[in-house]
């Protein structure tokens, strides 16, 4: 697999072409933003996390049967995916309450939700990535019913799986979010799974373990990042 031109350059990502139409290669950069690109910034070495961490828990996720875009990994930041036509659309799955999410509904971060919640984003930094509901989503052709339903019922088949897996390894999933993409007529999991999109906490002391340390400079971004990687890779 050759990597070609570059075809893409996301806030932490770079997508290349290759010498094969059906695949692409990945790049994980250290380059780290928040409120919709208003704080900008670098955590040395979460290029590296991302990737080897959205590979295990590709992987993983494969093993029980949900589709993903991982094909390859080929270094520390880069891996050779699907190449799959991303729909314009974030996912985000709730178990607890946190970030907007509580701001919007004025409830306490870290209330426990009595079941997971399901949000769709139209995924456009231009408009702050405004909430979207499904009629809204199918009224724009953003999406046919079938695909929402599909893309509904892998997110929260993800959000077992995930939640899971990581209450293993004494990690409390708090939110996720994930975006999905065309590949073949087949809806596939796309994008990455790691401390960038995902809230996690310690099982026994709620200390932040993802990018809420970068978002409100609370410190030991660099090393809690590290640390996930070294928990998912026992
Ligand atoms: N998230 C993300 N990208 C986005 C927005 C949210 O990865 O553009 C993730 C975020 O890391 C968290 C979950 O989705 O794990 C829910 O985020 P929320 O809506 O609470 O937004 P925030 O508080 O980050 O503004």
């Amino acid at each position: 697999m050759r990597k070609g031109t570059q075809l893409y350059e996301g806030k932490a990502k770079k997508v290349y072409r290759t010498d094969d139409e059906r695949f692409f290669v990945i790049e994980y950069k250290d380059d780290a933003t928040a409120f919709n690109g208003e704080k900008k910034g670098t955590v040395a070495g979460k290029g590296v996390v991302n990737n080897r961490m959205s590979n295990i828990l590709f992987r993983m996720l494969e093993s029980h049967g949900v589709e993903t875009h991982f094909v390859e990994e080929l270094n520390d930041r880069e891996t050779v995916v699907k190449a799959v036509r991303i729909v314009p659309l974030e996912v985000i799955v709730r178990n607890v309450a946190a970030g907007s999410f509580s701001r919007r509904f004025g409830v306490e971060e870290g209330m426990e939700l009595r079941r997971p919640t399901l949000e769709f984003c139209l995924k456009d930094d231009a408009l702050g990535d405004p909430m979207i509901n499904d009629s809204q989503i199918l009224a724009l052709g953003l999406a046919d019913e079938e695909e929402l339903r599909t893309m509904s019922a892998v997110a929260l088949r993800v959000n077992d799986l995930l939640k899971d897996y990581f209450s293993g390894i004494g990690v409390r999933l708090i939110d996720f979010k994930i975006e999905l993409g065309r590949y073949e007529g087949r809806i596939v999991l796309a994008d990455e799974i790691s401390p960038d999109t995902c809230r996690f906490w310690d099982a026994e002391t709620n200390r932040k373990l993802d990018k809420d340390r970068f978002r409100r400079d609370l410190g030991e971004v660099e090393e809690v990042y590290r640390e996930m990687l070294e928990r998912v890779s026992r």
